[in-house]
Protein backbone atom coordinates (compact mmCIF):
# COMPACT_ATOMS: atom_id res chain seq x y z
CA UNK A 1 0.00 0.00 0.00
CA UNK A 2 1.39 3.36 -0.86
CA UNK A 3 0.70 6.14 1.59
CA UNK A 4 2.52 9.39 0.49
CA UNK A 5 1.83 11.38 -2.39
CA UNK A 6 5.22 12.58 -4.55
CA UNK A 7 5.52 15.79 -2.86
CA UNK A 8 5.58 14.05 0.68
CA UNK A 9 8.01 11.36 -0.49
CA UNK A 10 10.38 13.49 -1.88
CA UNK A 11 10.88 15.07 1.75
CA UNK A 12 13.43 13.94 4.81
CA UNK A 13 12.59 14.58 7.86
CA UNK A 14 14.35 17.33 9.93
CA UNK A 15 18.53 15.86 9.69
CA UNK A 16 19.48 17.85 12.44
CA UNK A 17 16.75 16.42 14.49
CA UNK A 18 17.42 13.12 13.55
CA UNK A 19 20.41 12.78 14.58
CA UNK A 20 19.48 14.21 17.90
CA UNK A 21 17.15 11.37 18.01
CA UNK A 22 20.44 8.92 17.50
CA UNK A 23 22.36 11.03 20.34
CA UNK A 24 19.58 10.45 22.66
CA UNK A 25 19.39 7.02 22.12
CA UNK A 26 23.34 6.56 22.49
CA UNK A 27 22.92 8.48 25.65
CA UNK A 28 20.44 6.01 27.00
CA UNK A 29 22.45 2.81 26.42
CA UNK A 30 24.68 4.86 28.71
CA UNK A 31 27.13 6.24 26.79
CA UNK A 32 28.85 9.14 27.47
CA UNK A 33 27.86 11.44 24.43
CA UNK A 34 27.64 15.74 23.70
CA UNK A 35 25.37 16.68 21.87
CA UNK A 36 25.65 19.70 19.96
CA UNK A 37 23.08 18.80 17.02
CA UNK A 38 19.76 20.97 17.52
CA UNK A 39 20.17 24.66 17.58
CA UNK A 40 18.32 26.25 20.51
CA UNK A 41 19.61 28.18 23.41
CA UNK A 42 20.42 25.91 26.65
CA UNK A 43 18.79 29.15 29.34
CA UNK A 44 15.08 29.30 30.39
CA UNK A 45 13.66 32.90 29.11
CA UNK A 46 12.88 35.72 31.17
CA UNK A 47 10.68 35.29 34.03
CA UNK A 48 8.04 37.87 32.59
CA UNK A 49 7.18 35.28 30.00
CA UNK A 50 5.87 32.75 31.94
CA UNK A 51 3.87 34.79 33.96
CA UNK A 52 2.16 36.56 31.43
CA UNK A 53 1.44 33.20 30.14
CA UNK A 54 0.05 31.88 33.79
CA UNK A 55 -1.58 35.14 33.83
CA UNK A 56 -3.26 34.89 30.17
CA UNK A 57 -4.51 30.91 31.15
CA UNK A 58 -6.00 32.74 34.28
CA UNK A 59 -7.79 34.96 32.56
CA UNK A 60 -9.48 32.35 30.49
CA UNK A 61 -7.32 33.18 26.92
CA UNK A 62 -7.88 30.02 25.80
CA UNK A 63 -10.80 30.12 23.11
CA UNK A 64 -9.64 30.42 19.20
CA UNK A 65 -7.97 33.65 18.00
CA UNK A 66 -7.63 35.71 14.94
CA UNK A 67 -5.60 34.10 12.69
CA UNK A 68 -3.21 37.06 11.83
CA UNK A 69 -2.28 36.70 15.69
CA UNK A 70 -4.27 38.67 18.29
CA UNK A 71 -3.94 42.53 18.19
CA UNK A 72 -2.04 42.84 21.27
CA UNK A 73 0.50 40.80 19.85
CA UNK A 74 0.56 42.54 16.46
CA UNK A 75 0.82 45.98 18.34
CA UNK A 76 4.10 44.88 19.88
CA UNK A 77 5.58 43.01 17.12
CA UNK A 78 4.42 46.77 15.15
CA UNK A 79 6.50 48.56 17.95
CA UNK A 80 9.72 46.03 18.20
CA UNK A 81 10.02 46.88 14.19
CA UNK A 82 9.76 50.58 14.75
CA UNK A 83 12.22 50.36 18.09
CA UNK A 84 14.99 47.92 16.67
CA UNK A 85 14.83 48.52 12.72
CA UNK A 86 13.40 51.88 12.47
CA UNK A 87 10.41 50.54 10.18
CA UNK A 88 6.72 51.34 9.93
CA UNK A 89 4.17 48.52 9.72
CA UNK A 90 0.44 49.07 9.91
CA UNK A 91 -1.45 45.90 11.72
CA UNK A 92 -2.88 44.51 8.72
CA UNK A 93 1.09 44.28 7.16
CA UNK A 94 1.61 42.17 10.33
CA UNK A 95 0.66 38.35 10.91
CA UNK A 96 2.25 35.88 13.62
CA UNK A 97 1.97 31.79 13.00
CA UNK A 98 3.82 28.47 15.05
CA UNK A 99 7.47 29.77 14.46
CA UNK A 100 8.75 31.59 11.63
CA UNK A 101 9.11 28.23 9.91
CA UNK A 102 5.14 28.23 9.60
CA UNK A 103 5.40 31.80 8.31
CA UNK A 104 8.05 30.33 5.77
CA UNK A 105 6.09 27.47 4.88
CA UNK A 106 2.49 29.73 4.77
CA UNK A 107 4.76 32.03 2.42
CA UNK A 108 5.47 29.51 -0.13
CA UNK A 109 2.16 27.33 -0.05
CA UNK A 110 0.60 31.05 -1.02
CA UNK A 111 2.91 31.97 -3.38
CA UNK A 112 4.75 29.43 -5.17
CA UNK A 113 3.35 28.23 -8.71
CA UNK A 114 4.65 24.51 -9.97
CA UNK A 115 8.22 25.14 -11.13
CA UNK A 116 8.64 28.39 -9.22
CA UNK A 117 12.27 28.79 -8.89
CA UNK A 118 13.34 29.90 -5.37
CA UNK A 119 16.93 31.19 -4.68
CA UNK A 120 18.77 29.94 -1.51
CA UNK A 121 22.55 30.81 -0.88
CA UNK A 122 23.97 27.67 0.58
CA UNK A 123 24.92 26.83 3.17
CA UNK A 124 21.66 27.55 4.34
CA UNK A 125 18.76 26.12 7.14
CA UNK A 126 18.15 22.79 6.72
CA UNK A 127 14.21 23.53 5.90
CA UNK A 128 14.37 25.99 3.63
CA UNK A 129 15.05 23.98 0.38
CA UNK A 130 12.45 21.01 1.44
CA UNK A 131 9.65 23.46 2.12
CA UNK A 132 10.31 24.66 -1.66
CA UNK A 133 9.58 21.40 -2.49
CA UNK A 134 7.31 20.57 -0.96
CA UNK A 135 5.37 23.76 -2.30
CA UNK A 136 5.93 22.75 -5.73
CA UNK A 137 8.82 25.14 -6.31
CA UNK A 138 12.50 23.70 -7.26
CA UNK A 139 15.15 25.31 -5.15
CA UNK A 140 18.20 26.85 -6.71
CA UNK A 141 21.31 26.88 -4.34
CA UNK A 142 24.15 29.32 -5.25
CA UNK A 143 27.25 27.86 -3.32
CA UNK A 144 28.73 30.59 -0.90
CA UNK A 145 31.75 28.84 0.92
CA UNK A 146 34.59 30.22 2.78
CA UNK A 147 35.82 32.38 0.06
CA UNK A 148 32.97 34.29 -0.34
CA UNK A 149 32.62 34.84 3.10
CA UNK A 150 29.23 32.87 3.24
CA UNK A 151 27.54 35.68 1.44
CA UNK A 152 26.21 36.21 -1.67
CA UNK A 153 27.44 38.12 -3.66
CA UNK A 154 25.80 40.46 -6.49
CA UNK A 155 27.56 38.41 -9.09
CA UNK A 156 26.10 35.16 -8.12
CA UNK A 157 22.85 36.40 -7.19
CA UNK A 158 22.87 38.00 -10.92
CA UNK A 159 23.66 34.22 -12.75
CA UNK A 160 21.30 32.14 -10.34
CA UNK A 161 18.07 34.64 -11.69
CA UNK A 162 16.09 32.92 -14.52
CA UNK A 163 12.85 34.14 -16.23
CA UNK A 164 11.48 31.37 -13.59
CA UNK A 165 13.30 33.18 -10.60
CA UNK A 166 9.95 33.82 -8.02
CA UNK A 167 12.17 34.40 -4.61
CA UNK A 168 15.32 35.12 -3.02
CA UNK A 169 15.90 33.98 0.38
CA UNK A 170 18.29 35.72 2.69
CA UNK A 171 19.01 34.63 6.06
CA UNK A 172 21.33 37.54 8.66
CA UNK A 173 22.88 36.10 10.67
CA UNK A 174 22.98 33.06 9.29
CA UNK A 175 22.46 29.60 10.56
CA UNK A 176 24.81 27.40 9.70
CA UNK A 177 27.41 29.78 9.02
CA UNK A 178 27.28 32.61 11.41
CA UNK A 179 27.66 35.38 9.08
CA UNK A 180 26.41 38.92 8.92
CA UNK A 181 25.19 40.87 6.49
CA UNK A 182 26.04 44.34 5.98
CA UNK A 183 23.94 47.24 4.48
CA UNK A 184 26.77 47.51 1.91
CA UNK A 185 25.84 43.74 1.12
CA UNK A 186 22.42 44.13 0.19
CA UNK A 187 22.73 47.25 -1.03
CA UNK A 188 24.34 45.23 -4.01
CA UNK A 189 21.88 42.67 -3.59
CA UNK A 190 19.53 45.47 -4.10
CA UNK A 191 20.94 47.16 -7.30
CA UNK A 192 20.29 43.33 -9.06
CA UNK A 193 16.81 42.86 -7.71
CA UNK A 194 15.73 46.59 -9.14
CA UNK A 195 16.39 45.14 -12.94
CA UNK A 196 13.85 42.16 -11.72
CA UNK A 197 10.82 43.17 -10.53
CA UNK A 198 9.05 39.59 -10.43
CA UNK A 199 11.60 38.49 -7.41
CA UNK A 200 10.11 38.79 -3.70
CA UNK A 201 12.96 38.40 -0.88
CA UNK A 202 12.19 36.84 1.97
CA UNK A 203 14.37 38.20 4.80
CA UNK A 204 15.03 35.64 7.71
CA UNK A 205 16.12 37.65 10.76
CA UNK A 206 15.61 35.51 13.25
CA UNK A 207 18.98 35.75 14.72
CA UNK A 208 18.94 39.35 14.59
CA UNK A 209 20.01 39.90 18.50
CA UNK A 210 22.82 36.95 18.42
CA UNK A 211 25.70 39.06 17.33
CA UNK A 212 29.19 38.09 18.34
CA UNK A 213 30.87 40.09 17.39
CA UNK A 214 31.49 43.95 16.89
CA UNK A 215 29.77 43.54 13.38
CA UNK A 216 26.51 45.62 13.55
CA UNK A 217 23.02 43.86 12.17
CA UNK A 218 21.28 45.38 9.22
CA UNK A 219 17.84 44.41 8.51
CA UNK A 220 16.87 43.95 4.91
CA UNK A 221 13.35 45.78 5.21
CA UNK A 222 15.27 48.76 6.64
CA UNK A 223 18.49 48.65 4.39
CA UNK A 224 16.40 48.38 1.49
CA UNK A 225 13.40 50.33 1.49
CA UNK A 226 13.07 50.43 -2.51
CA UNK A 227 11.86 46.80 -2.07
CA UNK A 228 9.65 47.05 0.43
CA UNK A 229 6.94 45.93 -1.84
CA UNK A 230 8.20 42.65 -2.31
CA UNK A 231 10.17 41.96 0.96
CA UNK A 232 9.10 39.53 3.70
CA UNK A 233 10.73 40.43 6.98
CA UNK A 234 10.33 36.39 9.22
CA UNK A 235 11.52 36.76 12.97
CA UNK A 236 10.63 35.44 16.10
CA UNK A 237 10.75 34.82 19.59
CA UNK A 238 12.29 31.74 20.09
CA UNK A 239 16.01 32.92 19.04
CA UNK A 240 16.08 36.13 21.41
CA UNK A 241 14.04 35.35 24.12
CA UNK A 242 15.18 31.27 24.21
CA UNK A 243 11.59 30.57 23.46
CA UNK A 244 11.73 27.55 20.90
CA UNK A 245 9.08 25.73 22.27
CA UNK A 246 6.45 28.55 22.74
CA UNK A 247 5.80 28.64 18.91
CA UNK A 248 6.05 32.21 17.91
CA UNK A 249 6.92 33.45 14.49
CA UNK A 250 5.92 36.73 12.74
CA UNK A 251 6.51 38.44 9.83
CA UNK A 252 5.85 41.64 8.02
CA UNK A 253 5.47 42.72 4.28
CA UNK A 254 2.95 44.25 2.00
CA UNK A 255 -0.66 43.33 3.19
CA UNK A 256 -1.63 41.12 0.27
CA UNK A 257 1.10 38.73 0.71
CA UNK A 258 0.56 39.01 4.43
CA UNK A 259 -2.80 38.28 3.84
CA UNK A 260 -1.85 35.29 1.77
CA UNK A 261 -0.31 33.82 4.36
CA UNK A 262 -2.70 34.39 7.68
CA UNK A 263 -5.26 32.68 5.04
CA UNK A 264 -3.16 29.74 4.71
CA UNK A 265 -2.80 29.93 8.89
CA UNK A 266 -6.42 30.07 9.07
CA UNK A 267 -6.67 26.89 6.61
CA UNK A 268 -4.47 24.63 8.56
CA UNK A 269 -3.79 25.77 12.39
CA UNK A 270 -6.28 28.66 13.13
CA UNK A 271 -4.02 30.56 15.42
CA UNK A 272 -1.47 30.26 17.33
CA UNK A 273 -1.84 29.49 21.08
CA UNK A 274 -3.17 32.47 22.98
CA UNK A 275 -1.45 31.73 26.01
CA UNK A 276 2.25 31.55 23.83
CA UNK A 277 0.88 34.95 22.12
CA UNK A 278 0.76 36.36 25.75
CA UNK A 279 4.03 34.75 26.22
CA UNK A 280 5.28 36.43 23.02
CA UNK A 281 3.73 40.21 24.43
CA UNK A 282 5.33 40.06 27.38
CA UNK A 283 8.63 39.08 25.97
CA UNK A 284 8.76 41.90 23.38
CA UNK A 285 7.35 44.74 25.52
CA UNK A 286 9.10 43.43 29.04
CA UNK A 287 12.58 44.20 29.71
CA UNK A 288 15.05 43.97 26.96
CA UNK A 289 18.30 43.16 29.46
CA UNK A 290 18.04 39.62 28.51
CA UNK A 291 18.61 39.93 25.05
CA UNK A 292 21.93 41.52 25.40
CA UNK A 293 22.74 39.13 28.17
CA UNK A 294 22.00 36.22 25.98
CA UNK A 295 24.01 37.63 23.19
CA UNK A 296 26.99 38.48 25.51
CA UNK A 297 26.65 34.51 26.22
CA UNK A 298 26.97 33.55 23.27
CA UNK A 299 30.02 35.37 22.44
CA UNK A 300 32.30 34.42 25.01
CA UNK A 301 31.13 30.56 24.12
CA UNK A 302 31.99 31.63 20.78
CA UNK A 303 35.51 32.75 22.00
CA UNK A 304 36.19 29.88 23.27
CA UNK A 305 35.19 27.63 21.05
CA UNK A 306 37.55 29.18 18.40
CA UNK A 307 40.05 29.13 20.53
CA UNK A 308 39.83 25.58 21.15
CA UNK A 309 39.55 24.61 17.49
CA UNK A 310 42.63 27.05 16.82
CA UNK A 311 44.45 24.55 18.18
CA UNK A 312 43.56 21.41 16.06
CA UNK A 313 44.98 21.20 12.77
CA UNK A 314 43.17 19.72 9.48
CA UNK A 315 40.14 21.26 10.34
CA UNK A 316 39.08 24.70 8.74
CA UNK A 317 37.08 27.28 11.08
CA UNK A 318 35.84 30.44 10.21
CA UNK A 319 34.74 32.54 13.30
CA UNK A 320 31.25 33.34 13.06
CA UNK A 321 30.07 36.99 13.52
CA UNK A 322 26.33 35.95 14.47
CA UNK A 323 23.47 33.06 15.28
CA UNK A 324 25.41 30.28 17.47
CA UNK A 325 26.84 27.54 15.36
CA UNK A 326 30.45 26.55 14.96
CA UNK A 327 30.47 25.70 10.92
CA UNK A 328 33.59 23.52 10.31
CA UNK A 329 35.39 22.62 7.83
CA UNK A 330 36.45 18.78 7.36
CA UNK A 331 37.21 18.62 3.58
CA UNK A 332 40.82 17.27 4.73
CA UNK A 333 39.43 14.34 6.84
CA UNK A 334 37.34 12.93 4.10
CA UNK A 335 38.58 9.85 2.56
CA UNK A 336 40.87 9.33 5.73
CA UNK A 337 39.76 5.93 7.12
CA UNK A 338 37.27 5.35 4.88
CA UNK A 339 34.95 8.17 5.68
CA UNK A 340 33.46 9.36 2.18
CA UNK A 341 31.91 12.53 3.03
CA UNK A 342 30.99 14.81 5.85
CA UNK A 343 27.79 12.65 7.01
CA UNK A 344 30.27 9.47 7.64
CA UNK A 345 32.73 12.18 9.28
CA UNK A 346 29.81 13.23 11.58
CA UNK A 347 28.95 9.60 12.34
CA UNK A 348 32.53 8.51 13.18
CA UNK A 349 32.75 11.73 15.22
CA UNK A 350 28.91 10.33 17.24
CA UNK A 351 30.22 6.43 17.16
CA UNK A 352 33.59 7.17 17.93
CA UNK A 353 34.27 10.29 19.94
CA UNK A 354 30.80 10.58 21.50
CA UNK A 355 29.93 14.18 19.87
CA UNK A 356 26.86 14.77 17.99
CA UNK A 357 27.05 17.32 14.90
CA UNK A 358 25.21 17.76 11.88
CA UNK A 359 26.91 17.09 8.36
CA UNK A 360 27.03 20.45 6.19
CA UNK A 361 25.21 18.45 3.49
CA UNK A 362 22.03 18.73 5.31
CA UNK A 363 22.41 22.56 4.81
CA UNK A 364 23.62 22.33 1.38
CA UNK A 365 27.03 22.48 1.83
CA UNK A 366 29.00 19.20 1.77
CA UNK A 367 32.55 19.23 3.26
CA UNK A 368 31.63 21.03 6.81
CA UNK A 369 30.24 19.87 10.30
CA UNK A 370 27.90 22.16 12.35
CA UNK A 371 28.30 22.17 16.10
CA UNK A 372 25.81 24.18 18.29
CA UNK A 373 27.25 26.64 20.93
CA UNK A 374 24.19 27.06 23.10
CA UNK A 375 25.69 24.92 25.31
CA UNK A 376 27.80 24.94 28.59
CA UNK A 377 31.58 25.78 28.32
CA UNK A 378 32.32 22.26 29.79
CA UNK A 379 30.81 20.72 26.53
CA UNK A 380 32.14 23.36 24.18
CA UNK A 381 36.14 22.25 25.93
CA UNK A 382 34.98 18.93 25.62
CA UNK A 383 33.56 19.30 22.28
CA UNK A 384 37.33 20.56 20.99
CA UNK A 385 39.15 17.64 22.63
CA UNK A 386 36.83 15.13 20.52
CA UNK A 387 37.53 16.67 17.93
CA UNK A 388 40.88 16.63 18.69
CA UNK A 389 40.86 13.42 19.42
CA UNK A 390 39.47 12.19 16.27
CA UNK A 391 41.89 14.25 13.83
CA UNK A 392 44.29 12.61 15.58
CA UNK A 393 43.17 9.16 15.69
CA UNK A 394 42.53 9.59 11.55
CA UNK A 395 46.16 10.61 11.20
N1 LIG B 1 15.08 30.19 10.49
C1 LIG B 1 16.28 29.75 10.85
C2 LIG B 1 17.47 30.22 10.09
C3 LIG B 1 16.43 28.83 11.90
O1 LIG B 1 17.66 28.40 12.24
C4 LIG B 1 15.29 28.38 12.58
C5 LIG B 1 15.38 27.38 13.66
O2 LIG B 1 16.36 26.72 13.86
C6 LIG B 1 14.05 28.89 12.18
C7 LIG B 1 13.97 29.78 11.13
C8 LIG B 1 12.77 28.45 12.85
O3 LIG B 1 12.46 29.21 13.94
P1 LIG B 1 11.11 29.03 14.72
O4 LIG B 1 11.42 28.34 16.00
O5 LIG B 1 10.60 30.43 14.93
O6 LIG B 1 10.18 28.24 13.86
Amino acid sequence: MKYENSRSSGIKASPSMAIAMAAKKLKAEGRDIIDLSLGEPDFEPPAHVAEAAQAAVRAGRIRYGAAAGSEALRQAIRDKFRRENRLDFALDEITVANGAKQIIFDAFLATLEPGDEVVIPAPCWVSYGDIVSLHGGTPVYVACGPDAGFKLSASRLEEAITPRTRWLMLNSPSNPTGAVYSAEDYAALEAVLARHPRILVLSDEIYEHILLRDVPFASFGATCPSLRHRTLLVNGVSKAYAMTGWRVGYAAGPKELVAGISKMQSQSVTSVCGVAQAAAVAALTGDQAFVAEAARTFSRRAELIATGLAAIGGIEFVRPDGAFYAFIGVRDLVGKAGLSDDTAVAAHLLNECGLSSVPGTAFAMPGFIRLSIAASDRELQGACERIARMVTSLG
